[in-house]
């Protein structure tokens, strides 16, 4: 190594020469013609004999005797079984986090009538098969297979291939042969440089031809993306790494230099320079950075590297940004006294990164967004890899006649202009049928279409007709809460001409005195399901995953839906156990647990919550709606934690639903957001006084009828399981039952026929057909089961 490593550009930025000044702004790309030359002669090999080139540039670029170009996914697994524990768990981690990042990405097909009868849209369409180019060579990057495909993947590419120079072994590094495994790659080439972007173009025997090729590398592989850009698209061509560092009297001079020295790292052409303040502090920066990397043990490259780079005074934040904007850096560290305040100002920055603690490091390998970004400023164009480099889009159009009739005539007009009368005659052909004039003077020319995403939806409807006995809707059937029903009896019409409180009042403490919380830890609903909806709102942004267990309440997944969110259902196994692992890994930003578990009745152990609370991401909804019926409720523990929050609701122990009111517990910065989703005057005065009255007053009522409903269950399964039927355990005032013959619809219509309403539920994961079925008084039960002996005896 040189004694002492040293910037070649020191000074001040507006006093810099014109040939300092083009050594650092001239960066577009350029290659030597011996490198056009030789991927030139590398591409023509590969195209005209595919594998027998690859295996040949094999042995002259790496020094590798290969027996075949493919390494099969057992050599992956095994690679991922005998590294290092830590390392491979931090590979999860990252691609965890790279995944919830880029799910975020994920494009939503669109439609829109403008004008009546003119639908317009646009789909988003996942390309084929992708090739990943890893570098090899200098270092291994287990980084660059996880940033590459874990995108790909997400948005729903069929085919990834990595491709990756092999080491002596005849394979990449074991290290990556992993990352292949944990981040999901389709399959994996042991080809470098040139000849596997050759490959990817054209196919071989052996790789299979790719609609596009992303990832980093050196110049022979920038050099065969842009000689083979009309057979395979590409992302950018990248670069060397760069860093430019903008700091203010606030920044500090170890972490610029650290940052300066940890991306110097990466290549001896490697760009990276500090603009700072004050000479005193750029003294310092060369100081430092000389210190550092005396003690790297990549210091050959890392003074290279420094040796290109500089520490430059500037006047000011606007001096540094101006000249950050016309660099337009792959990387740009803001260390200044208000960096958001700055990034707003930035253009063109591949990607930024705020403050001190927000190191590079993070961004190239574990925060989540991706490391594949432009270089060369090439950013002032382009931007990082992203979900949008594996996708294309289609536009379509449908079009009524009266829709056409409306277009004929302005087509025809420009269609004239460019002398095709042929494209004119096609459209004066629609212009006038009956119809069209009619329609057109009736001025229906409004833009308005339903969402696209709604078109999966449908109005909710239970299918309950009306029965004599009605056990379907889980409802307390032992009668209401006494204390509501007097408020209701009481009430003077006048009162209701006034609002009801704004967010609960009367009916927020009532509540928070019954959970034994303050009153800023509860809000209120237009019943649970309202709670539901808001608290997703309110969480979740438009394309994030909402996450349950399978089976559980039937609303989570249109809820989710309706709020834009993805909705992803988790099966349970046959015993009703969640699989936490499973919930957390899809890094939603809210899951959805309910307990005592509808329709199934378990409740899930509390162990199980607190480990679903220390696994999953995003917020738990925890729907107590059964709450009352279990031995260990947990609203009052809800707002303990940042994380959970429990619904009630008065419909089901109260025996209040008609009223229409739902509880949220939880801590008040979570009960804040929710209201602020929600929205004002949801509960009207009636139901507000009936249920604050009730939850004040009815207590032992509650108690009482629990302790009923408690009983029966045990007395109906008990009997249920005489008649040689399977009952799974509940904590909530329903059994679930196995339903006879396997056929719950016809189980069920031949209740019905008899006046008694159970709700089917055909196929449930790990149950098949079974009916859920209200507990209720002896009556009730003796009407169900006297019924069930007849439709048994048949
Ligand atoms: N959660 C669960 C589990 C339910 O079963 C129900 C209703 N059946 C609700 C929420 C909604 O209850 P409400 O809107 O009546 O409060």
């Amino acid at each position: 190594m040189r004694e002492g490593v040293q910037f070649s550009i020191d000074g001040t930025l507006g006093d810099l020469g014109e040939a300092e000044r083009a050594s650092l702004m001239e960066r577009a790309y350029a290659p030597e013609p011996a490198v056009v030359e030789a991927v030139s002669v590398i591409i023509a090999r590969v195209a005209l004999d595919g594998d027998a080139t690859l295996l040949a540039l094999a042995e002259r670029f790496d020094g590798a005797r290969l027996e075949a170009l493919e390494v099969p996914r057992e050599a992956w697994r095994a690679a991922r079984e005998r590294e290092p524990a830590e390392l491979v768990g931090a590979l999860e981690t990252a691609r965890d986090r790279i995944a919830a990042f880029h799910r975020r990405q994920l494009p939503t097909a669109d439609e829109i009538e403008l004008g009546a009868g003119i639908r317009l849209g646009r789909r988003p369409e996942p390309l084929a098969t992708v090739g990943a180019y890893v570098p090899g060579g200098r270092a291994a990057y287990p980084s660059s297979v996880l940033m590459c495909v874990v995108p790909a993947k997400l948005a729903g590419v069929d085919q990834v291939v990595v491709c990756s120079p092999p080491s002596e072994t005849g394979m990449p590094p074991a290290v990556v042969l992993a990352a292949c495994d944990v981040a999901g790659a389709d399959r994996l080439f042991a080809i470098g440089g040139a000849g596997a972007i050759a490959a990817l173009a054209y196919g071989t025997k052996s790789v299979p031809p790719a609609d596009k090729v992303v990832g980093p590398g050196n110049v022979y592989v920038s050099e065969a993306k842009r000689q083979l850009a009309g057979r395979i698209a590409s992302d950018c061509l990248a670069g060397p790494s760069e860093l430019l560092i903008v700091a203010d009297g606030t920044a500090s001079v170890d972490v610029i230099a650290r940052e300066l020295v940890a991306q110097a790292e990466h290549d001896p052409d490697a760009v990276v320079v500090a603009l700072v303040p004050d000479e005193a502090t750029a003294g310092d920066v060369r100081a430092e950075v000389r210190r550092l990397t005396a003690a790297q043990p990549q210091r050959e490259i890392i003074s290279q590297a420094i040796a290109r780079g500089g520490a430059l005074l500037v006047a000011d934040t606007n001096e540094s940004l101006a000249f950050a904007n016309a660099f337009a850096p792959e990387h740009l560290m803001l260390l200044v006294d208000d960096p958001r305040a700055a990034m707003v100002r930035v253009h063109g920055a591949g990607a930024i990164f705020l403050g001190p603690s927000s190191s590079v490091v993070f961004g190239d390998y574990t925060s989540g967004t991706n490391h594949v970004l432009p270089t060369v400023g090439q950013g002032r164009s382009q931007s990082g890899l992203s979900v949008a480099d594996f996708i294309r889009w289609s536009t379509y159009q449908e079009i009524d006649a009266e829709g056409a009739a409306r277009l004929a005539d302005v087509t025809a007009e420009i269609a004239s202009a460019e002398g095709l009368e042929g494209h004119a005659a096609a459209a004066r052909a629609w212009s006038h049928t009956e119809d069209s004039l009619s329609s057109t003077a009736a001025g229906r020319s409004l833009p308005i279409s339903p969402r696209p995403d709604y078109a999966e939806l449908t109005t909710y409807d239970p299918g309950r007709s009306p029965t004599e006995v009605d056990l379907t809707d889980n409802t307390n059937l032992f009668g209401q809460a006494p204390s509501a029903v007097r408020v209701l009896a009481e009430l003077d019409a006048a009162d209701v001409r006034a609002y009801p409180s704004l967010y609960g009042g009367e009916l927020k403490e009532a509540a928070a005195s019954y959970f034994g919380v303050p009153a800023s830890c509860v809000a209120t609903g237009c019943g649970s399901d309202d709670l539901i909806d808001s608290t997703i709102r309110a969480f979740c942004e438009p394309g994030d995953v909402v996450a349950f267990p399978v089976p559980t309440f039937s609303m989570i997944g249109p809820f989710a839906r309706m709020n834009g969110g993805r909705a992803v259902g988790v099966d349970m196994s046959p015993g009703f156990e969640l699989d936490i692992d499973a919930l957390a890994r899809n890094q939603a930003s809210v899951t959805y647990l309910c307990r005592p578990n509808n329709p199934t009745g378990n409740a899930f152990l509390r162990t199980e919550v607190e480990a679903l609370v220390e696994k999953a991401h995003g917020l738990i909804i925890l729907d107590e709606a059964y709450g009352d019926f279990c031995d260990d409720p947990l609203a009052g523990w809800a707002p303990e934690t940042d994380r959970v929050v429990v619904l009630r609701t008065m419909s089901k122990a109260f025996g209040l639903a008609g009223l229409r009111v739902g509880l949220a517990i939880g801590a008040p910065k979570l009960i804040g957001e929710i209201e602020k989703s929600r929205g004002p005057y949801k509960v009207g005065v009636v139901a507000e006084a009936a249920t604050a009255a009730a939850l004040r007053h009815d207590h032992e009522w509650v108690a009482a009828t629990v302790a009923e409903a408690v009983d029966m269950r045990r007395r109906l399964a008990a009997a249920l399981a005489r008649r040689g039927l399977r009952v799974y355990p509940s904590a909530a005032n329903f059994l679930l039952v196995e339903a006879p013959g396997g056929d719950a619809e016809k189980f069920s219509r031949g209740l019905a026929a008899a006046g008694v309403g159970v709700r089917p539920f055909a196929g449930l994961p790990g149950a098949g057909d079974c009916v859920r079925v209200t507990v209720g008084p002896q009556p009730l039960m003796d009407r169900f089961l006297g019924r069930t002996d007849e439709l048994l005896d048949r």
